[in-house]
């Protein structure tokens, strides 16, 4: 029995465990659930839950067939010494240097306390714990092989979960000179005995397009099958990423209402730099479970699809990509928006097929007029252009002495072009990534000297601000590289099986 199918259809019921598994429903839809929002939790209880109850308690209700106890340990494993803070993801205000506090106070959300200093660690920490327990929906003895491209951030991510997790095996591309050289470390230094990274002679695009090929090749995945090896993916498209980013709007609700800033029902608004949609449907998904959330500000870089989405209700990826300082936000398909629609659609799976299909054939899909009403009623938005990043970062810095990464400057300029919901009692910036992350931007927006190497700029960003980079990436400067693989784009299958291969 499964509460889960596919955003495109309901032909199939599968539990949530299996939805886990595989990723992404077998019609190219993404793994939804009409249960959302039955339940509700008792906002009046938070200020009491720590950061693994309220886990628990919020992945409990969402992932329904997994039991309590397993919930439990896979929290105990994600979120314990693995995060540098002790409240996971602290929340921390926004208080100005001189002159009066605003009426409606702002909040930073950190949420790059893990591992790799992204909020990608809140979910892939957790993903390879639950995938690990789901080996009775495949076949006795059945290996996981993760496969992922990544532009930076989710490729070390994934690694630093998947390293070592039972079961799993993992494979990342990367484009190769087209990453920070601290993210290009970050990967080729990566310990773990069922590891492999790779470069790729081409762009992210191009990287990602092959891995798609990789996904859809029925003999690469026959002769993998008939080694006991199934592909999976670690995108943000599974459920088993969604459901975990859920647990920190919970958790910042519960943070002010310890500190007394709003209580028990207060609303309160949450800006979200958005790339894949993951992280601010999560905070849907949050306000679905009764957290009193004001309003969803969707913040975009450059790459403003979404905005220009929100504003005229027609999604159109025909347009130029921008590499820009915040580069996990350079997205034109937008894949998480799929299941935004899905619900706010009151779940009609045939217009959301239909304007999935709109979007492969064409290039962009128009949504009813009731539809893009419903969606304006949830969410608002707005975007940075690079010189307003820089402006954002310096801004922050002197007006609150809070240093900022380029892509949650993008949610700082939004947030500050906007007027507060009139619903609102505090308003919350999700950071995603520490600063130390993209040292050269930082520097540079701050006017600082940004020095040829990224850890010298990495010092020289300490040295001003008085802030500390994270030790696990000053460390990376004395790690040793253990991957220098280089392949061409029509080589990454073959890779891939060869992976397979050594881990077998
Ligand atoms: C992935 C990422 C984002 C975008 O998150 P989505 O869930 O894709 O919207 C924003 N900032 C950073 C640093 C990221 O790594």
């Amino acid at each position: 029995m499964g509460t889960y199918h596919s955003t495109r259809s309901r032909q199939q019921a599968v539990s949530a465990r299996a939805a886990v598994r595989t990723g992404l429903a077998p019609d190219g839809g993404l793994f939804v659930s009409d249960e959302l929002g039955s339940t509700k939790l008792d906002v009046a209880t938070l200020a009491e839950k720590s950061y693994r109850e309220l886990a628990v308690e919020v992945m409990g209700l969402l992932l329904p067939d997994y039991t309590s106890d397993e919930i439990a340990a896979c929290v105990d494993e994600a979120y314990g010494d693995t995060f540098d803070a002790d409240e996971i993801t602290p929340v921390v205000p926004l208080a100005p240097r001189t002159g009066e506090a605003p009426d409606t106070p702002s909040y930073v959300l950190e949420l790059f306390h893990g591992p790799t200093s992204a909020f990608k660690d809140v979910a892939l920490q957790m993903l390879p714990r639950l995938m690990a327990r789901t080996a009775d929906e495949g076949a006795a003895g059945e290996r996981i092989m993760i496969v992922t491209a990544t532009s930076g951030d989710t490729g070390k991510a994934a690694l630093a979960g998947f390293a070592d997790a039972p079961g799993c095996a993992i494979t990342v591309f990367y484009p190769e000179g087209k990453v920070s050289r601290v993210q290009e470390l970050q990967m080729s230094a990566q310990e773990g005995s069922n590891v492999a990274v790779c470069g790729v002679r081409g762009n992210f695009d191009d990287a990602q397009s092959a891995v798609k090929l990789i996904f859809s090749d029925r003999a690469l995945a026959e002769r993998l099958g008939a080694r006991g090896t199934v592909l999976s993916s670690a995108n943000s498209i599974n459920v088993g990423r969604l459901v975990p980013q859920v647990v920190y709007y919970f958790a910042a609700y519960a943070q002010l209402l310890r500190s007394g800033v709003i209580t028990a029902g207060d609303a309160v608004e949450f800006c979200v730099p958005t790339g894949n949609f993951g992280d601010i449907l999560a905070g849907y998904y949050a306000r679905e479970l009764g957290l009193p959330v004001a309003r969803l500000l969707v913040a975009s870089d450059k790459n403003n699809v979404l905005f220009d989405f929100l504003k005229t209700g027609t999604y159109d990826r025909r347009r130029p990509f921008y590499t820009t300082t915040s580069p996990s936000m350079d997205i034109l398909i937008s894949s998480n928006l799929e299941r935004m629609l899905y619900h706010l659609s009151g779940g009609d799976c045939e217009l959301v097929a239909g304007l999935m299909a709109s979007l492969a054939e064409t290039g962009s899909y128009t949504v009813p007029s009731a539809l893009i009403e419903r969606i304006r009623g949830v969410f608002d938005g707005g975007w940075a252009d690079e010189d307003e990043v820089s402006a954002a970062i310096r801004d922050c810095w002197e007006r609150y002495g809070y240093v900022i990464d380029p892509h949650t400057a993008c949610g700082y300029h939004v947030l500050d072009a906007l007027e507060p919901a009139p619903d609102a009692r505090a308003r919350v910036l999700l950071s995603t990534a520490s600063p130390y992350k993209f040292p050269r931007a930082v520097a540079s927006a701050l006017g600082l000297e940004v020095p040829d190497d990224d850890f010298a700029c990495m010092d020289t960003l300490a040295e001003a601000t008085g802030t500390q980079a994270p030790r696990q990436l000053a460390e990376l400067a004395s790690k040793p590289v253990r991957f220098t693989d280089v392949a061409e784009i029509d080589e990454l299958g073959a890779y891939v099986e060869q992976a397979a291969e050594r881990f077998a």
